[in-house]
C-alpha cells in the first residue's frame, strides 16, 4: 500500500549525501512540542532540534515577528543598515551583560568568530607574535562540523580524511583544571568550553570547574570562551549554564535557540577590548544579522524571558531527572544533567530504546552510542511531561 513516509525516506536516501542517519520518521507539520507525519501520527518532540526549539515548534510570537517581517524586509546585507539589527543588538547586549554582539547564522560559523576573534585579540591586545597564537578546545566537546570546529574535536570519526588540522589547538579533557593550567602558555589566546557538553551525551564539568577555569583564564591572559549554542538560553535551567557558577565569560557563543527554530541565528557577545578588534573588512556574512533572522531573533529571546523558560526548566528537569532516577532496570547506568537538559547512560546501544520510544510517540535521539538524550521543548507543560515519563517507563522499564 501507498506509504508516504516510505516514499520520502525512500527518496531522501536516493538523492541525499549520507551524513546523517535519521530515526525512520518524518516529520510534515509540528507545534509546540508535538510533530505529525504524513498519515497524521503524532509524535511528542523530545529533541527539539538539538534545542535549537526551545519555544517550542512556530510559538505564536516567532511565527507573529516572523510573518511581519517577512512582509516588510527580509535581506539588505550588510552593504546597508537594517532597522532590526540594531534592537537586535541591544537586546543580546542586555541579556549577556557584553558591550557588543556579532551576529551569524549557524553554530559553527559563530565558533569560527570567536577563535577568529580570539586569534586577533592575541595579537592585538595580549602581543603574541604572528600566527603563534593558541587556542585550548577539550575532549569531548562539539563545536560543530567546519574546519576550526572539527580541529577542536578529539572525535576521530569528525576528523578522519578532512585533514590537515588547524594548527595551534591543543586538546585537554574536559574539567580538568591541572591540565588546563599546564597547556596555557604565553602564546594562549583563548580556552574555549562547553559548560555542559551536549553531543558528548550531557556531560558537566566537576563542580567549581567553571570558576576555577574563569580564574585562571583571568590571572593568564587567556580569554574565556563559553560555547552556549547548546546548553545556553534556558534549556539547563538557568539562562546560560555559567550561570550556575556565576561565572561570566569573555565570549559567549550563542546559537540555535536564539533562532527560536524558525531562523539560524548565532553571535559572539563580548566586550569592546574584545570584539573591538574586528575593523570593516576582517569579517563578515551576507546572511548574518539580516532583518528577518534579527526580528524572529528578539522574539524567540522575549519568549525565553517572559515565559520565564529557565525558572521553568530547572524546575520541570528537577522533577523529570527525580522519575528518570526511579526506573528499576540494570541497563541504565546513570540519569543526569540539568533543567531538561537529561542524558540517560545505558550500558549498551540506545538506538533500539530510541526506536521503541518512537513507536510509542515520543522522538529522542542517541547521542554517542549509549546515551539517550531528552531535551524537549522548554514550554512543555507537568501534563505533556507526565505522559513522556509513562511512555519512557513503558519502553525503560525493566
Ligand atoms: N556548538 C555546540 C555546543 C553545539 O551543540 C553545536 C550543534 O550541535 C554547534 C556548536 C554547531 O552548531 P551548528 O550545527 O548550528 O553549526
Amino acid at each position: 500500500t501507498f506509504n508516504q513516509t516510505e516514499e520520502i525516506i525512500e527518496q531522501t536516501d536516493q538523492y541525499g549525501a549520507r551524513n546523517y542517519k535519521p530515526l525512520p520518521v518524518v516529520v510534515s507539520e509540528a507545534e509546540g512540542v508535538w510533530v505529525t507525519d504524513p498519515e497524521g501520527n503524532q509524535y511528542m518532540d523530545m529533541l527539539s532540534a538539538y534545542s535549537a526549539v526551545n519555544q517550542g515548534h512556530r510559538h505564536p510570537k516567532i511565527m507573529e515577528a516572523f510573518n511581519r517581517q517577512a512582509g516588510r524586509v527580509t535581506l539588505t546585507s550588510r552593504a546597508f543598515h537594517n532597522d532590526q539589527l540594531g534592537p537586535f543588538y541591544e537586546k543580546v547586549s542586555k541579556l549577556t551583560n557584553k558591550d557588543m554582539v556579532l551576529p551569524m547564522n549557524t553554530g559553527a560559523e559563530a565558533v569560527e568568530t570567536a577563535i577568529k576573534a580570539a586569534r586577533r585579540w592575541g595579537y592585538d591586545q595580549k602581543g603574541i607574535a604572528d600566527d603563534q597564537a593558541e587556542i585550548i578546545a577539550c575532549e569531548g566537546s562539539f563545536h560543530g562540523r567546519t574546519m576550526a570546529a572539527i580541529s577542536m574535536s578529539a572525535d576521530p570519526d569528525n576528523k578522519r580524511g578532512f585533514g590537515p588540522m588547524l594548527p595551534g589547538i591543543k586538546i585537554i579533557p574536559y574539567g580538568d583544571i591541572d591540565a588546563l593550567k599546564e597547556a596555557i602558555t604565553p602564546n594562549t589566546a583563548g580556552f574555549i568550553m562547553e559548560p555542559i557538553q551536549g553531543e558528548a551525551g550531557i556531560i558537566m564539568p566537576p563542580e567549581g570547574f567553571l570558576k576555577e577555569a574563569s580564574d585562571v583564564c583571568r590571572e593568564e591572559n587567556v580569554l574565556f570562551i563559553a560555547d552556549e549554542i547548546q546548553a545556553g538560553l534556558g534549556r539547563s535551567g538557568k539562562m546560560f549554564a555559567c550561570d550556575w557558577e556565576g561565572v561570566t565569560p569573555d565570549m559567549y557563543i550563542l546559537g540555535k535557540a536564539l533562532g527560536g527554530g524558525v531562523m539560524p541565528v548565532s553571535c559572539v557577545a563580548a566586550n569592546e577590548g574584545v570584539l573591538g578588534v574586528f575593523n570593516p573588512g576582517s569579517h563578515g556574512s551576507t546572511f548574518g544579522g539580516n532583518p528577518l533572522a534579527c526580528a524572529v531573533s528578539i522574539a524567540a529571546l522575549d519568549v525565553i524571558e517572559e515565559e520565564e523558560l529557565a525558572a521553568h526548566s530547572n524546575r520541570l528537569g528537577d522533577y523529570f531527572q527525580s522519575k528518570l532516577k526511579e526506573i528499576d532496570n540494570p541497563i541504565i547506568k546513570e540519569v543526569r544533567g540539568k533543567g531538561l537538559f537529561v542524558g540517560v547512560e545505558l550500558d549498551e546501544p540506545a538506538r533500539p530504546y530510541c526506536e521503541q520510544l518512537k513507536e510509542e510517540g515520543l522522538l529522542c535521539k542517541e547521542t554517542h552510542d549509549n546515551v539517550i538524550r531528552f531535551a524537549p521543548p522548554l514550554i512543555i507543560s507537568q501534563e505533556e511531561l507526565d505522559w513522556a515519563i509513562e511512555k519512557i517507563y513503558q519502553v525503560l522499564s525493566n
